[in-house]
């Protein structure tokens, strides 16, 4: 070899060298798996690095991470958004985990107390979480329904409520926006008792409040009325969701203790609430 082509050699070992040093090395790689993307319609195997937190790459090549975790054969997917869960305690947040879900948000029924709901979940979960301000909840508390459930008993559905009862559930209402709700949620399947009029009232409240109204079920077009049955108002059930009213950003809990969940009586594991779709 001549002395130039020695050098040339020389070079491009030095360029190649100095260009495998130079790759980064990623806080986290997802190596192998099949990454789907729904924004760029991208469905195909990849190498995922992540620094900071946030994805910096995705590369047909294999990266360097201080942490890699292969996932041959897996999918690699933004995390799933459940826009109707009611199990909603740490150890359903952990199932949900393993099925892909990374938002997890009780929207229907909701609740009838936001800052306390968001109080008992302050301590940290793995999921992103919110709630609606629930008129069935409202609705259970000014009407004084003998319910302890997640659902009416008795008078909080079937009740026909007075002008200053609507007038009660409308000040809850406003007062779990103020709170931070993410939406107003209904069921009227299950408050048969609460008539258009009602709807509407909490309808503007939640106008007023900038939220969506979340499983209103569409008045019949040939009865004008709402749908009484559970599977009518499931079809004609609209869903809709504010994100941008204070979904609570998922956080690793502040105790190791608390993950894996406790087998408390509290958390119990409670498949009817994870699969039950009411
Ligand atoms: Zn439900």
């Amino acid at each position: 070899m001549t002395p130039i082509r020695l050098a040339s050699a020389t070079i491009i070992a030095a360029v190649i060298l100095a260009a495998a040093c130079s790759s980064p090395t990623y806080d986290l790689v997802i190596a192998n798996g099949r990454v789907m993307d729904p924004e760029s319609g991208l469905d195909a195997v990849r190498h995922v690095g992540i620094t900071g937190g946030k994805i910096v790459t995705i590369s047909e090549r294999a990266l360097k991470g201080t942490r890699v975790v292969d996932a041959t054969g897996l999918v690699v997917a933004p995390g799933f958004i459940d826009l109707h869960e009611h199990g909603q305690n740490e150890e359903s947040y952990g199932l949900m985990v393993r099925d892909g879900v990374t938002s997890a948000l009780e929207i229907e029924v909701g609740t009838g107390d936001i800052a306390n709901w968001y109080a008992e979940r302050e301590k940290g979960q793995i999921v992103n979480y919110g709630a609606s301000i629930g008129h069935i909840k409202a609705r259970m508390q000014v009407l004084h329904d003998p319910g302890t459930a997640l659902l009416p008993a008795g008078v909080g559905g079937s009740g026909i409520a007075s002008d200053a009862q609507q007038a009660e559930m409308e000040a809850i209402l406003r007062r779990g926006l103020a709170e931070g709700a993410v939406a107003v949620g209904f069921g009227s399947a299950y408050t048969p008792g609460a008539n258009m009029a009602e709807m509407e009232r909490m309808f503007r409240v939640a106008g007023g409040g900038g939220a969506n109204c979340n499983r209103v079920p569409v008045p019949s077009r040939r009865t004008g009325r709402s749908p009484r049955s559970r599977s009518a108002a499931r079809s004609s059930s609209t869903f809709a969701i504010a994100f941008t009213r204070g979904l609570r950003r998922a956080r690793a809990p502040s105790s190791p203790a608390t993950w894996p969940p406790r087998r408390s009586r509290r958390h119990r594991p409670s498949g009817r609430n994870r699969s039950a779709r009411r």
